[in-house]
């Protein structure tokens, strides 16, 4: 679609729903600006680099599910530096690693991870997946709502067993999104059994972030280190107030999309109204002290991720081990390994000092990979209040009731992970169609005749 040139779109956030959204209005011939508070693009993909280690110390992985994202890596060049590593879990239980192979779905029946009764009572809630798997996707939340009555533990207790809670269910809420099954919806443990049911990760050479910034690469204007401290809605057009060296100005744009997390959005844009403002004012975000330890050697043990039941760690949500789950994380015969922990311990831990969290994490994988004190040469901790909302029970409704009230022809448009599911491809895809709505505006303003 060609849309008037003239008139420019504001995007304040250059994380990955924003460069998304910029990114499909320039190729339809809008004039996006990304404002980017801080000095680098990706806000919560980030990835470190230092002594020939690359520490993705935002968002760790991109899921072999996520359709779009690789789409989008495909369309900005990065495919010869995207492979396909293998998803080779492991999970304790009594001390133990159970291997599970997604690729060989007949290792689920014959692991010894699981009683005999807990695998009948496994069918059972695979069978609810798939019942509801198309229910499970980006652009409509209604078929998720209609089933988000329950927490975990509530659905589980009542439908499955105390194992398959302890074992099964709580791993999947805890290991990729450090939830507890006390509060997590019954539809975030679906979505995410959807989601892993890849037997293979996707990993970018250059860290998680090659993304944002070959997407970056390709906008004209992205304006780094330029926070955003106002958007208005002025009626025919929208003001943006920014901060330029110490200064502030304000612009004028014909529409904008706000792509901060929820608590900076109404901060920034205080006229977000109806339910977009209780759905905001509503959301609060898992919280992270992610640890990413390098080694001076790899460990033996062959598992791409570890995670854990909380019958076996309570605090430990899991492990990744980087050296296998993409090219060039370390120099050679070197290895790192990156420990998650639940919400409530990461929110105890936000400001303890460095020594006693690493001291913790190497504790919580003594059992796996046994005492790696020694082979540490290095390490980065990511502290992170926001990581992703929570989806407690409930929030699958509102969702699908914020998604339904998106006025497409709002000159204002908000996105980010604040659609059905959060995490990277999540975010993308609320930015892509935020993006789309402002094409959408910009070609009909472009048919009025003058
Ligand atoms: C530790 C961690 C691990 C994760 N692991 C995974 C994973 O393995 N897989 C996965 O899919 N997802 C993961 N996620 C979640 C994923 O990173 C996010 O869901 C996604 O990146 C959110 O993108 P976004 O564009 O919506 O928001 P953000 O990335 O937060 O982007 C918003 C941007 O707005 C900027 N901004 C804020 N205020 C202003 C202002 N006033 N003016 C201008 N700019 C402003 C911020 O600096 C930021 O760059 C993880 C997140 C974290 C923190």
């Amino acid at each position: 679609m060609t849309v008037r040139t003239d008139a420019r779109t504001a995007i304040v956030g250059g994380g990955i729903a924003g460069l998304a959204a910029a990114r499909r209005i320039q190729q339809a011939g809008g004039t996006p600006v990304v404002f980017e508070a801080e000095d680098r693009v990706g806000g919560r993909i980030k990835t470190v680099r230092r002594g020939g280690f690359v520490y993705d110390v935002g968002a760790f992985i991109y899921l072999g599910s996520y359709a779009e994202s690789t789409q989008e890596m495909l369309d900005v060049g990065l495919g010869p530096q995207m492979h396909k590593f293998n998803a080779f879990g492991a999970m304790p239980r009594d001390g133990e690693l159970n291997f599970l192979d997604l690729s060989k779905p007949l290792s689920l029946v014959r692991t010894p991870y699981l009683s005999g009764r807990a695998k009948l009572k496994l069918a059972k809630l695979l069978f609810f997946l798939a019942r509801h798997w198309k229910d499970l996707n980006y652009a409509d939340a209604s078929g998720v709502a209609a089933i988000d009555t329950d927490t975990v533990t509530s659905y589980s207790r009542r439908e499955l067993s105390e194992e398959i809670l302890d074992y099964v269910a709580a791993v999947v809420v805890r290991g990729p999104w450090l939830s507890d099954p006390s509060y997590a919806s019954v539809g975030q443990l679906l979505w995410t059994m959807k989601n892993f049911f890849k037997p293979y990760f996707y990993g970018l050479d250059d860290g998680m972030d090659a993304l944002p910034r070959a997407i970056a690469a390709r906008l004209n204007d992205v304006r780094l280190a330029t926070p955003v401290t106002n958007v208005a809605d002025a009626g025919d057009r929208v003001e943006v107030t920014f901060l330029q060296d110490g200064r502030e100005v304000t612009e004028e744009f014909a529409n904008a999309v706000v792509t901060t997390t929820t608590g900076r959005a109404l901060e920034i844009y205080p006229q977000i109204s109806g339910f977009a403002r209780e759905y905001y004012e509503n959301t609060d975000y898992i919280c992270s002290v992610n640890c990413h330890i390098a080694l001076s050697g790899r460990p033996s043990n062959p598992a791409t991720y570890i995670m854990c039941s909380p019958r076996e760690q309570p605090d430990l949500c899991g492990v990744i081990v980087d050296h296998l789950k993409a090219n060039n994380r370390c120099p050679d015969g070197m290895g790192m390994i990156t420990m998650f922990c639940r919400h409530e311990w990461c929110l105890d831990n936000l400001d303890s000092p460095d020594e006693k969290v690493i001291d913790a994490v190497l504790g919580f994988v003594k059992p796996y990979y046994g005492d790696l004190s020694s082979k540490v040469v290095d390490y980065e901790i990511g502290r992170w209040r926001d990581v992703v909302p929570i989806m407690r029970k409930g929030r699958f409704h509102a969702v699908d009731r914020f998604m339904r009230e998106i006025d497409p022809a709002a000159r204002v448009q908000l996105a980010g992970d604040i659609g059905p599911i959060p995490g990277v491809n999540g975010a993308l895809v609320s930015g892509q169609a935020a993006g789309d709505r402002i094409v959408g505006q910009l070609s009909a303003a472009r048919k009025v005749p003058a």
